[in-house]
């Protein structure tokens, strides 16, 4: 994808938008994931030691910026309004630009900054762990999400009340095109900057959204970007967890994967995050909770914009939502669409069924892909003959996948990979099930 060139685009933001930063002094234990094609593809071209450098080390890379950034931000978390956070354990290292599109690379577990709080600053090598294959499994599933680049282990101790203590400790790299977040928004209209929203409004429109000339423009273009991502997830079975508005990115990038979860079988109450008593981000409420962001978003936005058009697109993103989700799982399996409502009519079936039956959901996506005229015969006796035939209509035009074994990343999976780890540092499961993944991205 072309040279690698470095950029500071961020710094035309001006004050206000963040806070230069010192990483923590790190001693290294290894490398232990490094996207060595990502790298490449984006034309970074680092070697592991290169890795170590830039991303233990913090040396900044030629071009970009020569400190790295904790950026400021607030947010709306389990819907209610938090002032007090920003970035806390991450930082904004580098930018550059390649393909002609900005890119950014970010960090998570690199030390404490002015928002850390009572935090310490740190990752988890778990957390680490978890963040890369779930970035890499959604990938595969066709995802507009950021990209894990690099995990490196450290020799710190860290003492989390949700994991078994004293528990190893990680920096993650990852890549995205954006960190600008709806909580980055928020923060200048909490303050009533709208010179500030103004700058960051121009500032999204010129490196994400360059065709468009206005923030109401821009953000009918978050609307679509947001539906869609929402609508992949619910494609891929996948409850992130914990959707407050900082965690949500301006370009649509899914990003920050902590509790996340897999579905074993479709239940729209299927909670990820343990501290979401309610429910809030429950499976079945994803759609609903990007809906509530992005009217967030909205309302920053109103101090710059006149209501009428963000409203319009707000209304709108049920139907792009349905377009969206339809587009998503007929790629999943395989199958051409046909007319809006007859593609939408075949997913609301597909839903119900697949909560009816629970019939388990890795292996419902894997065996029916290519359609029912690739389903062998002897596999088709688990499913209703009746969903079957709703089948039958569609055009295959996927390829049935050529493995046994459907793949999945299940609580029990992200066990199995963890725990030769833990027990004995054999990271062979959690490098195999990054090379299978990444073949079928
Ligand atoms: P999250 O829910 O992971 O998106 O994090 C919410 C906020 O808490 C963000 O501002 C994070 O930077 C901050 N945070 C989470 N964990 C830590 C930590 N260990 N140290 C410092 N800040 C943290
Ligand atoms: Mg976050």
């Amino acid at each position: 994808m072309g040279r690698f060139q470095g950029a500071k685009a961020i710094e035309d933001l001006g004050e206000g938008f963040y806070d230069p930063v010192r990483p923590a002094d790190f001693n290294l234990v290894g490398v232990r994931y490094f996207d060595s094609d990502l790298s490449n593809s984006v034309g970074l071209n680092l070697t592991v030691d290169q890795v170590v450098s830039h991303f233990l080390r913090f040396e900044p890379l030629p071009g970009s910026l020569s400190q790295p950034l904790a950026l400021r931000y607030h947010g709306h978390q389990f819907r209610h309004y938090n002032p007090d956070i920003g970035d806390g354990r991450g930082f904004l290292f580098a930018q550059y630009k390649a393909g002609g599109r900005l890119l950014d690379l970010g960090t998570k577990g690199s030390g404490t900054t002015p928002y850390s709080r009572r935090g310490d600053g740190r990752l988890t090598l778990l957390g680490g762990v978890r963040e890369v294959l779930a970035a890499n499994y959604l990938k595969s599933m066709g995802v507009n999400t950021s990209r894990a680049f690099a995990l490196i282990e450290t020799d710190e101790a860290l003492v989390r009340h949700d994991e078994p203590s004293p528990t190893r400790a990680a920096v993650l790299t990852r890549l995205s095109h954006s960190h600008i977040r709806f909580g980055t928004f928020q923060r200048q209209a909490f303050f009533g900057k709208q010179d500030g929203l103004e700058r960051l409004s121009a500032y999204c429109q010129r490196h994400f959204y360059p065709d468009t000339s206005t923030p109401e423009d821009m953000f009918d273009r978050v609307v679509t970007a947001s539906a869609d991502t929402v609508a992949s997830w619910m494609a891929a079975g996948f409850v992130h967890g914990v959707m407050n508005t900082d965690n949500m990115n301006i370009t649509g990038e899914s990003f920050d994967y902590g509790p996340y979860r897999f579905l074993p079988t479709l239940d729209p109450k299927y909670t990820a995050a343990y501290f979401d008593h309610g429910g809030l981000y429950a499976f079945g409420r994803q759609p609903e909770a990007m809906s509530w962001n992005l009217a967030q978003l909205a309302q920053s936005l109103s101090l710059i914009c006149e209501d009428a058009p963000l409203i319009g697109s707000l209304n709108d993103f049920a139907p792009r939502y349905q377009s969206a989700l339809n587009h998503h799982v007929f790629r999943r399996l395989g199958i051409a669409p046909k007319d809006r409502e007859t593609d939408t009519e075949f997913v609301r079936e597909l839903f119900i069924y697949l909560q009816e039956s629970q019939v388990p959901w890795p292996e419902f996506w894997h065996d029916w892909q290519g359609g029912a005229a690739r389903m062998p015969k002897d596999q088709i006796g688990t499913y209703d003959a009746a969903f079957a035939k709703r089948l039958e209509p569609f055009e295959v035009t996927g390829e049935r996948p050529q493995t046994d074994r459907p793949e999945s990343l299940l609580y029990e999976d992200i066990g199995e990979i963890w725990q030769p780890i833990a027990e004995s540092d054999d990271w062979s499961a959690f490098e195999q099930k990054n090379v299978s993944l990444m073949a079928k991205a």
